[in-house]
């Protein structure tokens, strides 16, 4: 049953995902069992199903100054990046095969590029300073003249650090190579512009920005036919033929719902979680001697804070916190493995250090209180493991 709210862990891991908002919600219910249609289907119930689809292709392209038939759905971010990079790899894999990407990635690219990998081709995976920031010159001299691809994520799920998006996509474009970005965790909190950042193919997921699990969408600029993609999905020719199975309505309805309410609200929203992340971090280095953070203290998400607290193992952390703070030692996916994460170690930090890294990722409802209160909580915990 569920718990009353008040009752329940503050929840600080808004990268792993984020809670539907009720306005979310509110848009997406009638599209269950009211306009439940298929909106592959030429009549009243397709029809206004369909034309769902079309208002949250609308409010998507929006929010990326993208056009709309240029705006594929799926099923989520993970299947927007296997499409993005086996489908340029099957069109262009004949002629050049290398791509360049970054150690710091989410595996969702990664194990990709290790299936191309393979398959014959030559992956170059970039390494990145000690705060996680990659170096331009490293990128320039990556590219050869097989180099079709580059797939770098805009914002990093683990350390929140930004990448420098349009240069990124002005040295792809010098070089006649495309420009992939994993925008998950960028979107909403930062402005996306796919024309002025140059940018090929871009990947979103619903879920990390206030909608729900199980849709994503995946931009393809528009070139001339035979367009920049092979599907890897095929079926009914659902999606200009680059993704089919039957649409999620409901799902599709929020996220555009929920990129809609993102970008409308992206201002006040990033200023409050900057000043609570602040206050985290103030809270947490005045009460905890040896903490130190993972990353870069301003290229960084606005709601992203990652620290290392020396000596204290973070799964210890984790499960002494289980009743009143929800965090994470890294992402999603090192909870399956239980190695050490790849983004800290990347930073050049131990495997000791990894395991001492706790990662907190805040959102659009967390309160002062609560950051207080997980300030409290957190500090206590430590002087009860160090203790
Ligand atoms: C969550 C996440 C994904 C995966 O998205 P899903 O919709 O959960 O498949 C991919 N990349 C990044 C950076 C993420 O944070």
């Amino acid at each position: 049953m569920a718990q009353a709210t008040s009752t329940r862990p503050i929840y600080l891991d808004h990268h792993a995902t984020t809670p539907v908002d009720p306005r979310v919600l509110g848009q997406m219910y009638p599209y269950f069992s009211q306009y439940f249609g298929n909106p592959g289907s030429d009549h009243a119930y397709g029809i206004e199903a369909g034309c769902a689809i079309e208002r949250a292709r609308q409010q998507v392209a929006a929010a990326l100054q993208a056009r709309e038939d240029e705006i594929i759905f799926t099923s989520g971010g993970t299947e927007a990046n296997n499409l993005a990079i086996a489908g340029v790899a099957e069109r262009y894999g004949e002629q050049r095969r290398h791509m360049i990407t970054c150690q710091t990635e989410h595996m969702a690219v990664l194990n990709v590029c290790r299936e191309l990998e393979r398959q014959g081709w030559g992956v170059t995976y970039l390494s990145v300073d000690e705060q996680g920031c990659l170096d331009l010159e490293d990128l320039r001299r990556a590219i050869t003249a097989e180099t079709t691809l580059i797939s770098i994520m805009a914002a990093n799920n683990e350390i929140g650090v930004l990448a420098p998006l349009a240069e990124i996509g002005e040295i792809a474009h010098a070089h006649n190579v495309l420009f992939h970005t994993d925008a998950t965790q960028a979107a909403g909190l930062l402005s996306l512009d796919v024309r002025a950042m140059q940018i090929d193919l871009l990947t979103l997921s619903a879920h990390k920005v206030y909608g729900p699990k199980g849709v994503g969408a995946l931009y393809v600029r528009k070139t001339p036919p035979p367009g920049l993609l092979v599907p890897q999905v095929r079926g009914g020719g659902h999606e200009r033929g680059l993704r089919s199975g039957t649409l999620n309505v409901p799902g599709i309805v929020g996220l555009g719902e929920a990129l809609g309410i993102a970008v409308n609200e992206q201002k006040c929203d990033t200023t409050r979680l900057r000043d609570l992340r602040d206050r985290l971090w103030d809270g947490l280095s005045a009460s905890i001697t040896g903490i130190v953070r993972n990353g870069h203290p301003t290229k960084c998400l606005p709601n992203n804070l990652n620290v290392a607290i020396p000596g204290v193992d973070a799964q210890n952390m984790l499960a002494l916190l289980r009743p009143t703070v929800a965090l994470s030692t890294g992402s999603a996916c090192h909870t399956f493995t239980r190695e050490p994460s790849h983004v800290i170690l990347a930073l050049g930090k131990s495997p000791e250090h990894a395991r001492c890294t706790l990662r907190m990722g805040l959102g659009r409802f967390t309160t002062v209180q609560e950051i207080a209160d997980a300030v409290h909580q957190i500090s206590s915990a430590v002087s009860q493991l160090r203790g």
